[in-house]
């Protein structure tokens, strides 16, 4: 699952950061219409096992395979072993062309390191050891600079750093901090409303480039930003363009002391009011004080790859449709300069967990004695964590009708439960007690679908499904914050299965040794199940409820 930054995005750029929101219980009602007159098994869904889960997943999410980054070697010898599988177990390549490999083209952008270089009153600094740049090429040439303290306007709190300050064609200079008395959490709606970024007040206002004090943070994972930038770059998908188009520079505290040298206040004493919270005073630097600044940045085009197996249905009209079923197999990656001894987000749970869960579906689908009279699509997207690229790609160029899929029921974190202790654990305590999963969207678009899914449960393992999340306006937004979206957009009734968030959700510490393979392996049988149902009725679930604009726009 992808983080929330959906207000705060490009406009943050460096200013990097999560949104705590409190999670509000709006548990919604669900009339359940009792057991449905099918049988208490369905197809083949006892197969599912935890062994096999297990087994996977030690692969899956080991360290071999650095974090499944987007696009990496770990990620596609992911793909290579889950398409091996799908060809033991004979479900056909479903990418077209023979293959079980969606490829898709990614922009790889680095800092050009050598053209890339910074001078403060005729000195020289150098890329990585004094500054680093957001990734934004541009080229300066003897800009005067303005302080503006953190450099953050709140309306709603009279905060305006720049009254009487003319910023056009400079420099802005603030501290890397939101102004005192602020949280993330006042800054609402979106940027450019009633508050608005450094980077973004500077642009609107004609200014050439933000230079930001480091902060203590900064300073800490300074080696882990540079690699990121410089030696591994930055991935994005389409055409996007960013927000910002103005570089931000990070610097050092030796070209923070001579940019000040001989100003009003010193660097120091800048940097010192970060910690005794007292306020700032923004002014203009001397006029003789001139900054040049060329920011290069260098661009290549790499693939990464959704995977895709169809297991063709029975029935000779029923299977020109389909039931799909996916998860995310990428994660994000590694970092060699990440402060600790552990330098692997291994995404057990994310979304290991969904990876093998859907593996234990088409195998218990692949080997069923009596087959699907519809068809099943498998799908493992990649980039889901980038900004669920793999489903944007593969629901933008379907390799059959997206008017044929009859429900899309994605899984992504299916693998941690309460264990003892939780129930009081801050970050754990909302994480499903055994026998139970939250769902969303069952019965979003599709009374029928939630209509299924609760039958279906009823008559089988009888989990607990929670519906808390189940909103689109639920503070957490987990609607909208992996692949089963991109399908709902685009009018395909989708139900997400899911764990929610804990402690371990994209820390290093996802690891397999904390995930509960019997509670898992009852969810991966009971989506199962609901696929089998699904790929059986005769009729398809109605769309009774069209999303509406205002949820289709969103991203
Ligand atoms: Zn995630």
């Amino acid at each position: 699952m992808k983080n929330a930054i959906k207000h705060i995005s490009a406009a943050a750029l460096l200013f990097v950061f999560i949104i705590g929101v409190p999670a509000h219980v709006s548990a919604q009602k669900k009339t359940d219409k009792g057991a449905a007159a099918a049988p208490s098994t369905f197809g083949n869904a006892n197969s599912i096992n935890a062994t096999e889960l297990r087994d996977w997943l030690t692969f899956i999410a080991s360290d071999e395979l650095e974090g499944r980054d987007t696009p990496s070697k770990g990620l596609d010898i992911a793909a290579r072993y889950i398409a091996s599988h799908l060809a033991n177990w004979g479900i056909q390549p479903g990418a077209g062309e023979g293959t079980y490999f969606q490829r898709f083209p990614l922009t790889k952008t680095k800092i050009d390191t050598a053209a890339t270089s910074l001078q403060v009153n005729g000195e020289n600094f150098n890329y990585g050891k004094d500054f680093y740049s957001s990734l934004t090429a541009a080229n300066i040439s003897g800009a005067s600079l303005v302080f503006a303290g953190n450099g953050w306007v709140v309306k709603s709190k009279n905060i305006d750093p720049y009254a009487g300050l003319n910023v056009k064609d400079k420099i802005v200079i603030v501290v890397n901090s939101l102004p005192k008395g602020v949280t993330f959490g006042d800054l609402k709606g979106p940027v450019g409303g009633d508050w608005q970024s450094p980077p973004y007040y500077a642009q609107q206002n004609g200014a050439k480039a933000v230079i930001a004090f480091s902060t203590f943070g900064n300073m800490a994972s300074w080696d882990a930003t540079i690699y990121g930038q410089s030696d591994k770059g930055v991935v994005s998908y389409g055409s996007q363009k960013p927000q910002i188009t103005i570089p931000t520079l990070t610097v050092s505290p030796r070209v923070l002391t001579n940019i000040f040298l001989d100003e009003k206040f010193s660097a120091a004493a800048l940097f010192n009011k970060t910690i005794t919270g007292d306020a700032f005073e923004s002014f203009e630097l001397k006029p003789e004080k001139r900054v040049s600044a060329t920011v290069a940045t260098k661009s290549e085009t790499v693939y990464t790859q959704n995977v895709v197996g169809i297991l063709e249905g029975s029935d000779p009209v029923l299977k020109k449709e389909y039931v799909a079923i996916g998860a995310h197999y990428d994660h994000v990656g590694m970092n060699p300069f990440f402060n600790g001894p552990d330098k692997i987000w291994n995404g057990a749970d994310d979304d290991g967990s969904g990876t093998v869960g859907v593996m234990s579906i088409a195998k218990a689908f692949a080997e069923s004695p009596t087959k699907p009279k519809r068809s099943i699509l498998f799908i493992w997207h990649a980039g889901e964590e980038k900004g669920l690229w793999g489903s944007e790609y593969f629901t933008e160029n379907p390799t059959v009708p997206m008017t044929s899929i009859v429900t899309q029921l994605n899984v992504d974190m299916i693998g941690r439960y309460q264990n003892p202790g939780d129930e009081n654990h801050p970050q754990n305590k909302e994480l499903p007690k055994q026998d139970e999963i939250y769902l969303i969207g069952s019965r979003m678009m599709s009374t029928e679908l939630g209509d299924l899914s609760d039958s279906v449960n009823k008559s089988f393992l009888n989990l607990k499904f929670n519906f808390r999340y189940d909103d689109p306006n639920d503070p957490e937004q987990f609607f909208y914050r992996s692949d089963h979206f991109n399908y709902a957009r685009r009018g395909v009734p989708i139900i997400f299965y899911m764990d929610g968030s804990h402690a371990d959700y994209h820390r290093v510490t996802d690891t397999v040794d904390k995930i509960n393979f019997n509670s898992m392996e009852k969810v991966a049988k009971t989506i199962y199940a609901t696929g089998w149902e699904l790929s059986n009725r005769a009729v398809r679930p109605k769309v009774d409820k069209p999303l509406p604009a205002s949820v289709i726009g969103s991203n």
